[in-house]
C-alpha cells in the first residue's frame, strides 16, 4: 500500500466533514480562532480525559479532583504575578497597522535566533539591525515594543469601574492552589498528594493559529503534586517519567515523543520540561512538567494573610509544600491523536480509503452494526444486536448505501469494529466482525461479540501496561 502525505488541510477537512470539529459561530461567518467540538469530537475528547482521569485520579489513593470556578478573586492574579507580568511583547506595523509579537517576528525570520532569551530592548535592536519586514505588507516601519497583558478582563456586576475588574482564569493551577487548604482538611490528606483538574483557561493572545493547537480559549488537564521541600527535584524526575509512559501507553507511536528541557525558567520554577509530539508542523509541546517550588502557595499565604502551612507529623515541623505541576493541553492532545491516526491508504484494488487508526479505547464509536441488505428481517436482527451492545459501547447502526461505502464511513471516523448481519446470521446466529486496520473479517457468534469488543476497546487494555 502506497500512502499519500497527511497535511493539516486534510485533517481539518476531515474534522469538519465528519463531525469532529466545526468553526466557531460558523453560520455568522465564524469567529477567528474559535472552534467547536462536534458530536464525535466531544466523545473523543472525553475519552482522552477519561484516560488521564482513570490513571491519575482514580488509580491513585492520594489524588483528588476539583472543579474550580473560572472566575476567581482578583487578588489571586496579583499573588500569582499574572497582573504584573503575564504579557506578550507586541509591536505595530506603522504602514498597515497590524500588530505582531516581537518574538514571533524574530523566530520566523531566523529560528536559531532564540527570541525567548532576549529582553524587550534586545528584540527591538534585533528587528532593527536585520530590517525584518512586516509579514503582511513587507515594509519595515514598526513602533516600539510594548507589553500587553494576556488576561481576558471583564467586569463583575453592572458597574464598569476598576474596582469591579475580574479575569477569566489564564491557567487552572491557581484553582488548585487556593483549594489546597480545603482539600487537605476535608480529605484528611497527607503529603505527598495531588489535586487534579480539567477545565478551560483563557489567554488573549495576539497570534492564535494552527487550528486547535493555539487558541484563546482552551482546556487544560493538569495536576499539582504537593511534596516536602527538598524532595521536589526527585519527584520532578519521577513525574517526567510517569507522564511520558502514559502518553506512550496510548499507542500513538513511541518515536513521536521527545522531552524538551527548559533552559530559561519561569520566575516560579526550578526545573521545567515539555513533552513534545511530532505534529505535521513539527515537534510541539503537548504537556508541560514544572517544578514550581513553593512560590504560588507562599504568595497566597502572603496575599490572603491565612496560614496555609502543612504540619508534617513525621518531621514534627510545619512548612509550605513544594509543587510539581503536570499540565496537558487537552486540545493539543486531541490534535496529536488525530494527526497520528490519520492515513490515506491506496488499496490493492486501486481505491483510496481514509482511515483513522485511533487507539480503540479513544475511538468515539466502538462498533457499527450493519444489515447486509435492507430486507428479509436483517435490519431487525441488526437492531437487536445494537440494543444489546449499546449499554456498554458507543454503537452506530447504518443501513444506507453499499456495504463498502458503509465500511469507508466507519474507517474515516476510526470505528475499530464493523459487524455485518447477513442471511447466515438468521440461521446460525453468527456475524462477520471486520477489523478497521487490517480490514480482515472473521465469522463470530453473536454471543461472543461483547467479550471480543470489550477486550480491545476498554481503557484498561491500554492502561494495564502501566500498572
Ligand atoms: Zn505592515
Amino acid at each position: 500500500m502506497n500512502n499519500t502525505e497527511k497535511t493539516m488541510e486534510k485533517i481539518v477537512a476531515l474534522c469538519k466533514g465528519r463531525g469532529f470539529i466545526f468553526p466557531g459561530s460558523e453560520i455568522y461567518g465564524g469567529l477567528a480562532n474559535t472552534w467547536d467540538y462536534g458530536p464525535l469530537g466531544t466523545r473523543l475528547k472525553n475519552n482522552v480525559k477519561d484516560a488521564w482521569r482513570k490513571k491519575f485520579i482514580q488509580e491513585r489513593h492520594n489524588s483528588f479532583e476539583v472543579d474550580a470556578d473560572i472566575l476567581m478573586h482578583p487578588r489571586v492574579w496579583e499573588a500569582s504575578g499574572h497582573v504584573a507580568s503575564f504579557s506578550d511583547p507586541l509591536l505595530d506595523c506603522k504602514e498597515c497597522k497590524l500588530r505582531f509579537r516581537a518574538d514571533n517576528l524574530i523566530d520566523d525570520f531566523d529560528p536559531d535566533a532564540h527570541a525567548d532569551g532576549m529582553t524587550k530592548e534586545e528584540m527591538f535592536e534585533y528587528i532593527k539591525a536585520h530590517s525584518i519586514p512586516c509579514p503582511h505588507c513587507g515594509k519595515h516601519n514598526f513602533t516600539g515594543i510594548r507589553e500587553f497583558n494576556l488576561m481576558f478582563a471583564t467586569h463583575r456586576g453592572v458597574t464598569e469601574d476598576n474596582k469591579n475588574v475580574i479575569y477569566l482564569r489564564p491557567e487552572n493551577a491557581q484553582g488548585e492552589y487556593v483549594n489546597y487548604p480545603s482539600v487537605l482538611r476535608s480529605m484528611r490528606a497527607k503529603l505527598p498528594f495531588s489535586i487534579g483538574q480539567i477545565g478551560k483557561a483563557f489567554r488573549n493572545e495576539i497570534v492564535a493559529r494552527q487550528f486547535i493547537f493555539r487558541m484563546r480559549e482552551f482546556e487544560q488537564m493538569e495536576m499539582q503534586f504537593f511534596v516536602r521541600p527538598g524532595e521536589e527535584l526527585k519527584w520532578f524526575s519521577t513525574w517526567k517519567e510517569w507522564r511520558l509512559k502514559w502518553h506512550k501507553a496510548l499507542g500513538l507511536g513511541d518515536e513521536k515523543y521527545r522531552y524538551h528541557d527548559h533552559e530559561k525558567l519561569a520566575h516560579y520554577a526550578n526545573a521545567a520540561t515539555d513533552i513534545e509530539f511530532q505534529m505535521p508542523f513539527g515537534f510541539k509541546e503537548v504537556e508541560g512538567i514544572h517544578s514550581r517550588t513553593n512560590f504560588d502557595l507562599s504568595q497566597h499565604e502572603k496575599f490572603s494573610g491565612k496560614n496555609i502551612k502543612y504540619f508534617d507529623p513525621e518531621l514534627g515541623e510545619s512548612y509550605v509544600p513544594y509543587v510539581i505541576e503536570t499540565s496537558i493541553g487537552v486540545d493539543r492532545m486531541f490534535l496529536s491523536v488525530l494527526c497520528s491516526a490519520y492515513e490515506e491508504q491506496k488499496l490493492d484494488n486501486g481505491e483510496t480509503r481514509v482511515v483513522l487508526h485511533l487507539p480503540a479505547a479513544l475511538a468515539p464509536v466502538k462498533c457499527a452494526v450493519m444489515p447486509l441488505v435492507r430486507k428479509d428481517g436483517l435490519p431487525e436482527k441488526a437492531r437487536e444486536i445494537v440494543n444489546d451492545l449499546k449499554f456498554d459501547f458507543s454503537t452506530h447502526y447504518d443501513e444506507k448505501d453499499s456495504i463498502g461505502k458503509r465500511y469507508r464511513r466507519q474507517d474515516a471516523i476510526g470505528t475499530p469494529y464493523c459487524i455485518t448481519v447477513d442471511h447466515q446470521t438468521l440461521e446460525d446466529n453468527t456475524v462477520t466482525l471486520r477489523h478497521r486496520d487490517s480490514m480482515e473479517q472473521t465469522r463470530v457468534n453473536v454471543a461472543d461479540l461483547h467479550r471480543l469488543i470489550h477486550d480491545n476497546v476498554s481503557l484498561n487494555s491500554l492502561l494495564r501496561k502501566l500498572a
